[in-house]
């Protein structure tokens, strides 16, 4: 049995930000809207077009900016009481995963009333929340189309909220926002994005057929583009096909979760602050090699599928190559981390059960302090 949720509203859109009055119709009862970003977004003017037409139509608009990468608790909360203080009847959440994490939670906030405390877990935010639009400006997270939205609690330790109610009302992807991502984020959120949508083809728990088409059309469509859009940034179908593909694995690890690479790609994040589409791209292609005993039929699939070989290998290779082409780092070296802190960052990644319950081989301590010291 097989159950699969994601957005019911979802627009292909480039270039439609200037246009986005006609994007907000029937969403918001009261001619107010909130904007949930931050101030890199909004210092790159991308939202600019967009308030323009928003108040042309007549709606008034107001931006909060102050999100931060690991958005932290304090801070959704502010956003909460001054968007509630403001009375919208709509939230934007606009940029990458972070304005649009914080998004999701604070139009539950606003919706609700409840107590953030009362909504950290798996299925306890029921809402009501506020109508909710996001639109990504960032081809990696997947974020616009998961019922997931991680905060930062306390000083280092992070909280999921997940539940239904987190999906969005209504997804816009314009694809002309993500024209100025310089090449290397292009291609490390790149890579992420297509690691999401490998580990849900392999997720052990939860892959079903839905998932699996959408990861296989997801990684099709990326693994064709993102060396054309590190290339060349302005290609507007390499950029259309990333950003496409970003939200197909999306949708496909919101109902397949994630596993071991993620697992072991969290501790470089936690410890050392490499992003997370970088963390992933590093220890991608060893935790492939050491799950391929277990993986090697699914992997093969998604060769055979992408005209890259028969096995479960050349779908390595193929990784290995997209890496090697669009030039992500290679080493924990080149991020700067120690060898020293292996044994810390292995303990930390064993904590993932979440992850680590869905991957195709069972991880140990020792095979992650393994994987750690070859891309050392
Ligand atoms: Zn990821």
């Amino acid at each position: 049995m097989h159950s699969f949720q994601t957005v019911a509203d979802i627009h292909i859109a480039p270039g439609g930000t200037a246009r986005l009055d006609k994007y907000v119709e029937g969403l918001c009862k009261n001619k107010r809207i909130a904007i949930v970003t931050d101030k890199g977004v909004k210092g790159l003017g991308l939202m600019d077009a967009g308030i323009a037409a928003l108040k042309d139509a007549g709606y008034a608009v107001f931006v909060f900016d102050k999100v931060v990468p690991d958005p932290p608790e304090d801070i959704v909360l502010k956003g909460a009481t001054a968007i509630r203080k403001f009375n919208a009847g709509l939230i934007i959440g606009f940029g990458g995963g972070s304005p649009m994490d914080t998004a999701k939670v604070i139009a539950h906030l606003c919706g609700s009333e409840l107590p953030i405390e009362s909504l950290y877990g798996v299925g306890k935010a029921k809402g009501p929340t506020l109508p909710l639009l996001l639109i990504p400006t960032t081809s990696g997270t997947g974020s616009e189309v998961t019922n997931v939205a991680i905060i930062t609690t306390g000083k280092t330790a992070k909280k999921g909220v997940v539940a239904d109610s987190l999906y969005a009302d209504r997804v816009l992807l314009d694809a002309e926002l993500t024209f100025g991502l310089p090449p290397s984020i292009t291609a490390s959120t790149g890579i992420d994005a297509m690691v999401h949508a490998i580990e849900a083809y392999t997720s052990i728990r939860e892959k079903n057929p839905l998932s699996d088409a959408l990861a296989l059309t997801a990684l099709r469509k990326m693994r064709n583009a993102i060396v054309t859009a590190v290339n060349d940034g302005n290609d507007i179908e390499a950029r259309n096909d990333m950003l496409i593909g970003a939200m197909l694995a999306g949708q496909a690890f919101s109902n397949a979760p994630c596993a071991a690479v993620h697992a072991l790609a969290y501790p470089l994040g936690g410890f050392f602050h490499v992003p997370h589409g970088l963390s992933n791209a590093l220890v991608l292609t060893e935790v492939m090699k050491y799950n391929l005993p277990k993986a090697d039929h699914w992997y093969g699939e998604i060769a055979k599928d992408l005209g890259v070989g028969q096995t479960g290998s050349s779908l390595i290779d193929e990784m290995l190559r997209l890496k090697e082409e669009t030039g992500v780092p290679k080493t924990l070296s080149e991020v700067n981390i120690p060898q020293s802190a292996i044994p810390m960052m292995a303990e930390d990644a064993m904590t993932k059960d979440r992850l680590l319950m869905n991957n195709a081989r069972e991880m140990t301590y020792d095979a992650t302090v393994k994987i750690y010291e070859i891309i050392l």
